[in-house]
């Protein structure tokens, strides 16, 4: 069923929405545009992977690319003719993506919106006569929203026509606006249609505008018209926390590896004692350590692929391994050990030339190296049926963890597993209050939302005392911080391999256990988990051990994802969470969110979280880029959210921190990267700003959770038009004084959680209709975020009848 929707979520957006609340709520939004450049040097010179721009043609091939094995995941974003992305991959991985009918794209080639006025579709489409409207509401504005950035205004739309599938001719559109109230229709624009997997999805326009509009205009070209109201996305901003008087802030100096954000977690719980502690996360993780190994004898059917027994750092890369050519004929294969020295003697046949194959010498060293070696074969496919070559001296067995990454920060890392502990902020952390758990770094090379999430707890303990507004966050909820959730990897990514996203665990079998993979191994935690996952057949998980989307062996195979699941079972008040990525700017919750009042109550806060993010320094996170996680591109099997919210109830969202950001310099945008330069211009992407623009995000979000637990009050709601006497058949529909559920009967039975509950009929638009021809009796109740019935009615009991009705009387 899950899959269906997620399919579904791509092509046709069935999102629900609800009340005329939501309706309200700023939604829509604008495209970042090209987002090539800048900042990812330290991606590109790693074993011949650099980041490359890729078009698919939908989301279907983005299934595909990723079933294939492919990293792409972040910086999505529609096109009109499907998708553009990222892809971390090598010379020979952009040949398999072309093979896959991936378009690779130049540094200049890319959707870009078109900015200037263009005359609309007259333009594009001739001068063909407009047909008169055949049906009505062949077109429908799904959002026109409003925002600025940086002095510069812009209007984003998004519109659809039922005529958009027709392939000859092609329906065009154009979007005019008005220039303020009674001001007329102009500056025509044509609209780009967007088609995903052959799909019509619907068309849109971004452009800069110097003054709001009221109203849009959108004309198809058979003759579709109609008029929308533009909605404010992101404007004023109630002033962000940091910027009241003697509030604290900017605490981090630099990016911080997972020993530095950990010691930095316990201090803090050793300075703020009545407010802090520490958990620690029951399973290690695997460690980061790795087999000491090399690849001997040759190359191909020569090859043979040696692993040690015991960790590199518990004495595998004491290893020497050497092939030996002894003097003489009709010598048999063998096999001496001193210490952790291994001499292999290579047969000789009758007429004293090598004789023993890769998969004979592989065979002996499992067997007779006495303990050493437990893992040795043939390389890759190969059946090793090549005669090895002797070496000319003793090959050293590594686990590569000594070469350095060039950048690397000085020190040494701990070698083997790492406990992974938990900073708790609460005054009262005995589960009185809703618990929200930061959940950072799943993603070894995103570096960005682990100094984000320390910003956030530096600011809440340095507060507390000095500022009522922290002090209110602290004492009405219970915060639990995972600044790192996957060490090993983020070590890896610190100081062997900056592109490194998943953990280190080695699942593969021989055909990818040798050394020459191992940037590719590991688990994506956040493919791990149990609803939804790429083990049930859903999308957007890789079986493939060697894949950026590896799901692992089975569901909860690694001791992150198992934590996660202890956590929020064992702090059972834990009822929102996030977790954070990098980069792309985007904020969503997992698909599928349709219960009515959680889309809404999810849009509300995405409002709220985004507006604080935005007035650090006017960064826009683009109304396109947030909502249901399909919706919002993002194909994700057995995430954390979708477990978290599906098993536990969890609201929870996640977020790339660090998307583009408007260069008013240039009038362009300017894309993220999971490592930028820490400093730099504060008006462009930096490190520094993304960490104390999202942290205010952050800050927010435990403001609404602490708002939730103290949300005892009732929603209410309406029909409208109210009950009473229609001389001919009337349209009505629901709205709530707040996000909130409705369910309700006709059959004049008592509303119960069983009843139908009233959900909207497609993605981004109002609530149902009812039409109602006949004299028909509502009778409903509602439910808000936070579990308040209306009127304090009881739907569980039998009796009671204290939910609302209304009588639509049609007389006839
Ligand atoms: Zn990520």
């Amino acid at each position: 069923m899950r899959r269906r929707r997620l399919r579904i979520a791509l092509l046709a957006l069935p999102a629900l929405v609800v009340s005329s609340v939501l309706m309200a709520t700023p939604s829509a939004g604008a495209d970042p545009g090209e987002s090539t450049a800048a900042g990812r040097s330290q991606l590109e010179d790693e074993d011949g992977a650099r980041l490359v721009r890729i078009e698919l043609t939908g989301a279907d091939m983005l299934d595909k690319v990723n079933d294939a094995g492919f990293d792409i995941e972040h910086g999505l974003k529609r096109v009109p003719n499907g998708i553009e992305g990222e892809a971390v991959a090598t010379a020979d991985e952009i040949a398999d993506l072309k093979a896959l009918g991936v378009k690779i794209l130049g540094d200049d080639e890319g959707f870009e919106w078109p900015e200037e006025a263009d005359g609309g579709i007259a333009t594009t489409f001739g001068a063909r006569s407009v047909e008169p409207l055949t049906h009505q509401d062949t077109v429908r504005v799904v959002r026109a929203d409003w925002f600025t950035t940086k002095g510069q205004g812009f209007l984003y739309v998004e519109a659809r026509t039922t005529e958009g599938q027709q392939a000859s001719p092609i329906v065009g559109m154009q979007v005019e606006n008005d220039s303020g109230k009674n001001t007329p229709f102009g500056f025509a624009r044509t609209m780009s249609r967007f088609i995903d997997s052959g799909q019509y999805m619907f068309h849109r326009n971004l452009f800069k505008l110097d003054t709001r509009p009221r109203q849009i205009k959108v004309t198809s070209s058979t003759g579709g018209v109609t008029t929308g109201a533009v909605s404010d996305w992101l404007e004023d901003a109630p002033p962000p926390l940091n910027e009241r008087p003697g509030y604290k802030d900017n605490f981090i100096e630099g990016y911080k590896h997972p020993q530095q954000l950990y010691a930095r977690a316990k201090e803090i719980a050793k300075q703020y004692p009545d407010i802090a502690e520490i958990i620690y996360l029951p399973n290690k993780t695997n460690g980061y350590q790795r087999k000491a190994q090399a690849t001997i004898g040759g190359t191909g059917q020569s090859a043979v692929v040696v692993s040690s027994a015991a960790w590199g750092h518990e004495g595998g890369n004491d290893i020497t391994v050497e092939f030996v050519d002894r003097p003489g004929a009709g010598l048999p294969l063998g096999v001496e050990v001193t210490g952790k020295v291994i001499r292999v003697l290579l047969a000789k046949d009758a007429a004293g030339t090598l004789a023993s194959t890769a998969a004979q010498v592989s065979t002996v060293l499992e067997t007779q190296s006495q303990g050493l070696i437990d893992r040795a074969h043939p390389y890759r496919t190969n059946a090793g049926t090549g005669i090895v070559a002797a070496t000319t001296s003793p090959v050293a067995l590594t686990d590569f963890l000594d070469q350095k990454r060039a950048g690397a920060p000085e020190g040494e890392v701990p070698r083997g597993p790492a406990t992974i502990p938990v900073l708790r902020i609460g005054k009262h952390r005995d589960g009185r209050n809703p618990g929200v758990l930061i959940q950072a770094q799943d993603h070894a090379r995103e570096w960005v939302p682990a100094t984000t999430s320390l910003e956030s707890a530096e600011r809440l303990v340095h507060n507390y005392k000095t500022d009522q507004e922290t002090k209110k966050i602290v004492n009405d909820t219970d915060i639990f911080f995972i600044l790192s959730n996957n060490p090993d990897g983020a070590n890896y990514s610190f100081y062997n391999y900056a592109s490194q996203r998943k953990n280190l665990t080695n699942h593969c079998p021989d055909a990818d256990a040798d050394p020459a993979r191992r940037d590719s191994w590991g688990v994506d935690l956040n493919r791990n988990y149990r609803v939804g996952s790429g083990h049930d057949g859903y999308s957007g998980g890789s079986s493939s051990c060697t894949s950026g989307t590896y799901q692992g062996p089975e569901e909860l195979s690694e001791p992150e994802s198992k934590n996660i699941v202890w956590l929020v079972e064992k702090y059972t008040n834990i009822k929102f969470m996030m977790s954070v990525h990098s980069n792309g700017g985007q904020l969503f919750w997992q698909p599928g969110a349709y219960i009515a009042d959680d889309e809404a109550f999810y849009w509300q806060s995405a409002g709220r979280i985004l507006s604080q993010v935005k007035a650090y320094r006017e960064t826009v996170v683009t109304p396109e880029n947030v909502g249901g996680s399909s919706d919002v591109l993002y194909s994700s099997a057995g995430n954390v959210r979708e477990d978290l919210y599906y098993t536990y109830g969890i609201y929870a969202f996640g977020w790339e921190v660090g998307g583009s950001v408007y260069n008013p310099a240039t009038g362009d945008w300017q894309g993220g990267s999971f490592q930028p330069a820490w400093e730099g211009d504060p008006n462009l992407v930096s490190g520094h700003s993304e960490t104390m623009e999202y942290a205010n995000g952050i800050m927010e979000m435990f403001r609404i959770a602490a708002e939730w637990g103290k949300d005892k009050k009732d929603p209410t709601s309406d029909l409208v038009p109210g009950g009473g006497r229609f001389n001919r058949p009337v349209d009505v529909h629901f709205e709530t004084s707040e996000p909130a559920t409705i369910y309700y009967t006709t059959d004049g039975s008592r509303p119960t959680l069983q009843s139908p509950r009233y959900e909207a009929t497609e993605f981004r638009e109002p609530g149902q209709v009812f039409h109602v021809t006949e004299t028909t009796t509502f009778h409903w109740f509602s439910v808000d975020a936070a579990g308040n019935v209306e009127k304090n009615y009881d739907p569980d009991k039998n009796h009671g009848n204290n939910y609302r009705t209304a009588t639509i009387t049609i007389s006839k």
